[in-house]
């Protein structure tokens, strides 16, 4: 195990050992539903060791590159059974560092498995094209080659199935990489690199080191060795990662925030909507970039809607993730926590009406729990109809036609997921023309996601690249153009 004796101290994964950070200093990573309970510590780690990490990488890679795709895939296929065995105990890791449900944490980790094991796949699929020369005498093809070190920085809100689908497709085509997870779900990600390091990579294609984000984190996006880096985040962080890594010239991929709509027509099966609202938007306590904030409901069916979505939502019960029942967990941080408070103050100042939930629930218990929380009468020039709460705050609108829905629907800076409810095929095609989101759902709620196709949003939600499926070849590979002549 890589912790040392005394208490769960998670170290560094750096050329194929786990080591204590040159700081000798620790980060504590804490339980959201329980916060004076501690999970772990992680190093708390400097440029020094990003800096031997790096050469590790880059040495190692030289060789990682030379195997075959298949030889490679084994290792990842080795990988995914590692991660399933022990599922059970990274999943409750996963739920004690950041509150996300048992059941969800356990699903994520199963498609972290799946993930390895696609992308395992790749390593036997084509790498390139035969291209007509106009020399009859010569062979001209193309063939994707890896990028070389490829840093990888991501957020808490997925900490096993972010990293994966960043990490297997850059390994798979030949990369070798550096992880840099969010502080608030280190030690999660600990428990997966053990696995990666289990299924026998190569020392130092597989790194991770943890630690702040302005020094681990910029230190990636600053080094002239890390030739590319893939960031999922908050858009502050990430434009300016992205800045930081056009200055010199390297290869990026920014997955940011996201708004995202859930529109409701009158002709649509309204059970099924609600139930879209609940789970799009309710679901790891709103905390995914892809949930549903704003629901735009038409108004022949609003009333009707509105009603079953408070009585669904009187339902719910909120408590510690590991507990079978409880459907929503507390906020991730003590941060999201004030946050999520803050909008909801917001809210009421700008004259939405707050009609379910919105007060804190840590008067009887001592995790930081909100109660999902409803917004009536909500227009689009409102802070809580433009910002990302990322919380368990659902905002209704009220439009008159599916036309006016769209149109609301692109009325703010982000573009990830969108989805309607409707049985009418032209409003569905008018949707999918018009609507500005790189996801685009009908009859399905907004945060579904599926690892064999393209994800990414438009507008400020992303960089425009494409993350997963056959996209991902795009970002952790570039083109040879090889030109023979006998
Ligand atoms: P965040 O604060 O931007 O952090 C993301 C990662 O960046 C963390 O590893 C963080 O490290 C690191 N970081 C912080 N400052 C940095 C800097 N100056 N230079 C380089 N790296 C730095 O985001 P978060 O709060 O973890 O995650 C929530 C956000 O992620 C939300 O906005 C959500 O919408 C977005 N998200 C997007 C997607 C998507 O695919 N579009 C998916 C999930 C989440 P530390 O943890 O040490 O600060
Ligand atoms: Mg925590």
């Amino acid at each position: 195990m890589k912790t040392t004796a005394e208490t769960q101290k998670y170290l560094n994964f750096i050329n194929g050992t786990w080591s204590k950070s040159h700081s000798d200093e620790v980060i504590e990573s804490t339980n959201p539903a329980h916060p004076t309970e501690k999970i772990g510590y992680i190093q708390n780690s400097t440029k020094e060791d990003l800096e031997e990490a790096i050469i590790a990488a880059k040495t190692a890679q030289t060789k990682w590159k030379k195997m075959t795709g298949a030889e490679r895939g084994n290792i990842l296929y080795k990988a995914a059974d590692l991660l399933e065995q022990n599922s059970e105990d990274i999943a409750r890791t996963m739920t004690q560092e950041m509150g996300k449900t048992f059941p969800e944490a356990k699903g994520e980790t199963a498609r972290g498995a799946a993930i390895l094991r696609y992308y395992a796949g790749e390593g036997m699929r084509k790498e390139g094209d035969v291209i007509p020369s106009t020399d009859s005498a010569a062979l001209m093809f193309s063939k994707r080659v890896p990028l070389g070190v490829v840093g990888v920085i991501t957020p808490w809100n997925f900490p096993v199935a972010i990293p994966l689908w960043k990490m297997a497709p850059a390994l798979i085509y030949g990369n070798a990489v550096i992880l840099k997870p969010a502080t608030e779900a280190a030690v999660t990600a600990a428990k997966v690199i053990e696995c990666l390091e289990k299924a026998g990579f190569p020392s130092g294609v597989v790194n991770l080191v943890t630690g702040k984000g302005s020094v681990i984190g910029q230190g990636l996006a600053e080094h002239h060795n890390v030739t590319a880096v893939t960031f999922t985040g908050s858009n502050k962080t990430g434009n300016h990662i992205g800045q930081t890594v056009a200055a010199r010239g390297g290869k990026y991929q920014l997955e940011m925030g996201g708004k995202n709509p859930l529109i409701v027509a009158d002709d649509c099966d309204v059970d099924l909507a609600v139930d879209a609202a609940i789970s799009g938007g309710l679901k790891s306590t709103g905390q995914k970039c892809t949930c549903s904030s704003r629901v735009i409901v038409q108004e022949g069916i609003y009333e009707t809607f509105k009603q079953k979505l408070v009585d669904k939502m009187s339902q719910i019960k909120v408590g510690d993730g590991l507990e079978e029942d409880s459907f929503m967990g507390p906020c991730a941080t003590k941060e999201q926590y004030d946050n999520v408070q803050r909008y909801i103050e917001i809210g009421q100042k700008e004259g939405a009406e707050l009609i379910w939930g919105g007060s804190t629930l840590r008067d009887n218990q001592d995790g930081y729990y909100l109660e999902p929380t409803l917004f009536d009468n909500v227009t689009s020039e409102m802070t809580i109809a433009q910002e990302e709460i990322f919380g368990p705050v659902l905002t209704l609108m009220k439009v008159s036609s599916v036309e006016e829905a769209i149109e609301l629907a692109n009325d703010v800076e982000y573009g990830l997921s969108a989805s309607i409810f409707t049985k009418n095929i032209d409003q569905i095609l008018s949707f999918i023309d018009d609507i500005e989101a790189g996801l685009v759902r009908v009859n399905s709620e907004t945060a579904g996601v599926e690892l064999q196709a393209p994800f990414g949003g438009m507008k400020a939600s992303s960089s425009y690249s494409r993350e997963q499926g056959e996209a991902a070849k795009e970002f952790f590979t570039t083109i040879k153009t090889v030109f023979v002549k006998g």
